[in-house]
């Protein structure tokens, strides 16, 4: 038997999340169910190193509770993957062999973090709660931490890992975090994370590794590290087997137009899995990031539910903290810009880098030391702004140098 909805939506998380507010904001009577293999309400990835550093507990994850479906008329169908959709059929089918019909289909299915082929319950990834809860145990034990890969999972996760730890990043690039902020930014941040305690091992890898009381690490550089983990951020692979198996357009993430759609009509995509363009390049991007995954979430309902809205692009934007440090990246942040205003206090370590076009506008920002004002930034750029001048930078406190470079 097959039980039929009006939206169905795969994926509870940031754009799965967005996309039922939104549907149900502007349609009280549609039948909508969202389908997750994970079996818990929505939660924060992004607070899961919180977590596992013990600085928060599981329920401070939680986005919303069960109780959020109900009081929405949504029909959550968790602990259960969606093994196959068909378009044409307008139907897809879960693990356990029930099908479920729809008219317009959202998916949301995110991405899995990028492992390597080791064998020891020692490495570990960081996506899904069940990583969480794993590298929970594993964090209270260590002496000693290893991450290979700068990004989003491992940097902070080294942060949140006892003070007495032994803490290791090991990077292919010459500088970290070289995504998504300039080189004079790593270069900024590398001196105070190393000064925090981490060893920073640079155009680097782990070419063997032996398991005995501890993980030796060989690194390319010939240097052994002895680790009790190795958490792997090696970046993530976008969930896009459905869709290619079903037959949509896909690239590295899930082909959409402006409207969040795909190559089929009544499907559409979002998030981690879906590959947009970006709003400064012009270029097919996957951002892989919150804010963007809930606009194309919103995006997506709006034109699902038949209001035409385009979506304008998505923007980097990386806000967290790493060993106490706030730390923003919004934007395009690369060297090549017309120019790049920058102030930076060495004393308070607040350094502010904000990227110009040739027409002054706002194209990027990365922010060390205070992310406040990150979302004025984000405006800045999504609303092609020029940049209102040095005081914004450089607010009423004295700093030390400000600089001003125009890249010819
Ligand atoms: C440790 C960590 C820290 C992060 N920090 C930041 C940060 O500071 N700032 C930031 O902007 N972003 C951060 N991110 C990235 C951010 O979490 C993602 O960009 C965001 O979660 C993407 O949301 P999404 O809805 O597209 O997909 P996801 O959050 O990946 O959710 C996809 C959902 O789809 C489900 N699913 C997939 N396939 C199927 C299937 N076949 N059947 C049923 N269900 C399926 C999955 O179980 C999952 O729940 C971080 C991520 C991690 C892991």
């Amino acid at each position: 038997m097959t039980e039929n909805y009006d939206f169905v939506i795969i994926g509870n998380s940031a754009a799965g999340l967005q996309a039922v507010r939104t549907l149900r904001k502007h349609d009280q009577l549609a039948t909508i169910a969202i389908i997750d293999r994970e079996d818990c309400p929505a939660y924060s990835r992004v607070l899961t190193p919180y977590y596992i550093g013990g600085h928060i507990l599981r329920e401070g994850l939680d986005i919303v509770a069960f109780s959020f479906y109900q009081e929405l008329g949504v029909c959550p169908v968790f602990g259960q993957a969606v093994i196959t959709i068909d378009p044409e059929k307008h139907a897809l089918e879960l693990a356990d062999g029930h099908k479920i019909g729809f008219k317009k289909l959202l998916l949301a299915t995110g991405a899995e973090a990028r492992t390597l082929p080791i064998a020891t319950r020692r490495a570990c990834v960081l996506r899904h709660i069940a990583d969480a809860e794993k590298l929970v145990n594993l964090f209270q034990r260590m002496k000693s931490v290893t991450a290979v890969g700068a990004g989003l999972v491992s940097l902070p996760l080294l942060s949140h890992a006892s003070d007495q730890a032994e803490k290791h990043l090991v990077v292919g690039s010459n500088r970290i975090f070289s995504r998504v902020v300039d080189p004079e930014t790593s270069t900024i941040l590398e001196d105070q994370l190393t000064k925090k305690g981490l060893n920073i091992h640079k155009q680097n890898d782990i070419v063997e590794m032996v398991e005995k009381e501890q993980l030796q690490l060989k690194l390319k550089h010939g240097k052994q590290l002895n680790t009790d983990l190795l958490i792997i951020g090696k970046g993530v692979v976008p969930n896009i087997h459905l869709a290619a198996a079903a037959g949509l357009d896909v690239a590295d993430g899930v082909l959409i137009d402006e409207n969040c759609c795909t190559s089929h009509p009544d499907v559409y995509a979002a998030g981690d899995a879906a590959e947009g363009t970006d709003f400064i390049t012009g270029e097919a991007t996957i951002q892989g990031n919150w804010m963007t995954a809930v606009e194309q979430g919103e995006n997506a309902a709006l034109n699902m539910l038949g209001i035409e809205c385009r979506y304008q692009g998505s923007l980097k934007n990386n806000i967290t903290e790493i060993f106490g440090i706030g730390v923003a990246a919004v934007g395009y942040c690369q060297e090549d810009v017309a120019e790049i205003i920058s102030s930076w206090n060495a004393v308070t370590g607040r350094c502010r880098r904000v990227f110009l076009d040739e027409k002054q506008r706002v194209v990027g920002a990365n922010l060390i030391g205070e992310t406040n004002d990150a979302g004025l930034y984000y405006q800045l750029i999504s609303t092609r702004s020029v940049f209102p001048g040095k005081t914004m930078l450089t607010g009423t406190a004295n700093y030390a140098q400000v600089q001003f470079h125009l890249n010819s």
